[in-house]
């Protein structure tokens, strides 16, 4: 969900029975064009498709899906059709994401530049910027990574030291990012550079560049579920032609503070995105049930309905803020509300997850285990409080810009 990407404007289109017609022919579309293994739930990070240069697709069947929806521009529904979408309205992408919600269609694309870099070219992008990259998002031909963390720029971001130097027709960049998520795999980063060092915020600006460009290094870290899904990422003397910088010298904070919102939102939704099977339908296959039909388990079972119930008014928590969007009324802060409690939600959904298959799960390497899967995705599970900002931080944004709460 992207709450607040800019859509196409509402129109007859959403009228009632153009969106019932809408509905009808999306259904029938999906029936014809989703492949029987595009309907199944993911089980493994092997299910995700990211796209790139480099895209390897686990099967046919993945491949055949994202170019259909690519074909259609559903991969980015809302986004203009010049843009490589298929510029619906928010309603009628609303109605799309039912309809594949009811048919269990996998998500045919994950994307950082769908998710991020794509509504900030939208709105900070100049023409020529956007013709050249948002298609080539939507088609997930090539794959982006986010330059943001340093080692002593996290949590207090704009303190970043990347430092770009002004060459005319291009800048030169030199410094480190860390944690950049995927870097090893990635064809190009969007990054926050120093342009400016005598101004904190005002001295940054936002670029973008291939990560084949001279001077580009990665180095993975590995991480305790074993994975390393992210990197340090080091430029030395890295050329940067001017064409790439997107919005105005020394005003990327505006880019970067809204790219973020985009990301904590999409942050906020990962355990609606994991597209699984109802947590009460596992237990019950891995538990068993009583006489009456009901999980085996009466402690668990509690905890389960808890969850679900929270998950549930969650979901509807989010329609509600698509909604406030949509009407142009969400409160900015909105994002880091969604982002704190989804993020906490998926960590209580994996716990329960470790509860439901005990010690079994915890086998690192067994056929059984599925190698562990279970175990590591929960412990991938903590780092959702961490990355795109830490809950402590979403949760100082909620009490000073929503509650209204005076500062410490
Ligand atoms: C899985 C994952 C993927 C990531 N991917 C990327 C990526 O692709 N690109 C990228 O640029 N970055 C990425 N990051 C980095 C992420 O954005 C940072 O880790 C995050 O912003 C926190 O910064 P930090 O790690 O430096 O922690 P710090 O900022 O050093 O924070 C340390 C602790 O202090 C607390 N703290 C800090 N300031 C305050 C405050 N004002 N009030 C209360 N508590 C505070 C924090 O909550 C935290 O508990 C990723 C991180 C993770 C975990």
């Amino acid at each position: 969900m992207a709450l607040a990407t800019p859509t196409a404007p509402a129109s007859t289109a959403d009228g009632p029975d153009e969106l019932a017609a809408f509905r009808a022919d999306t259904r029938a579309w999906l029936q014809a064009h989703c492949p029987p293994e595009m309907r199944q739930p993911m089980t493994s990070e092997d299910d995700v498709c990211w796209g790139g240069r480099h895209v390897k697709f686990s099967s046919p069947a993945q491949q055949q899906w994202l170019q259909a929806m690519a074909g259609r521009g559903w991969t980015v529904p809302t986004w203009p059709v010049a843009y490589g979408g298929a510029g619906l309205s928010s309603l009628q992408a609303k109605v799309l994401l039912q309809e594949m919600r009811a048919l269990n269609c996998r998500s045919p694309l994950s994307s950082f530049g769908i998710w991020m870099l794509g509504p900030a070219l939208l709105k900070f992008g100049n023409e020529a910027q956007k013709l050249d990259h948002l298609p080539k998002i939507a088609r997930g031909e090539i794959r982006w990574c986010q330059g943001y963390s340093e080692p002593n720029a996290g949590s207090d971001l704009a303190s970043l030291a990347t430092r770009a130097e002004d060459h005319g027709d291009h800048f030169t960049v030199n410094g480190q990012k860390i944690w950049t998520s995927y870097a090893d795999q990635a064809d190009w980063i969007f990054c926050l550079v120093r342009t400016d060092t005598s101004h904190k915020h005002n001295g940054i600006s936002f670029v973008l560049f291939d990560m084949a460009s001279a001077g580009v290094s990665t180095r993975p870290i590995l991480l305790i579920s074993g994975k390393s899904p992210f990197c340090e990422t080091f430029f030395d003397n890295v050329r940067v032609d001017k064409c790439n910088l997107v919005g105005t010298l020394n005003a990327g904070w505006d880019v970067a503070k809204y790219l973020l919102a985009h990301e904590r939102e999409m942050i906020g939704s990962i355990g609606d995105r994991a597209a699984a099977k109802p947590i009460g339908q596992q237990a019950a296959a891995a538990i068993g049930k009583d006489t009456s039909g009901r999980l085996a388990d009466p402690l668990l079972r509690a905890q389960i309905a808890e969850f679900e119930a929270d998950e549930a008014a969650f979901r509807l928590t989010m329609e509600r803020a698509g909604d406030l969007a949509r009407a142009k009324q969400a409160h900015p802060a909105m994002s880091s509300m969604l982002k704190y409690y989804g993020a906490e939600l998926n960590k209580r959904r994996w716990e329960l997850m470790m509860a439901i298959y005990g010690s079994d799960a915890l086998e690192w390497d067994s056929e059984r285990s599925k190698h562990g899967d279970t175990a590591r995705t929960w412990l991938r599970t903590k780092a959702n409080s961490i990355e795109g900002g830490t809950s402590e931080v979403q949760l100082n944004i909620v009490s000073k810009r929503i509650l209204e709460l005076p500062g410490a």
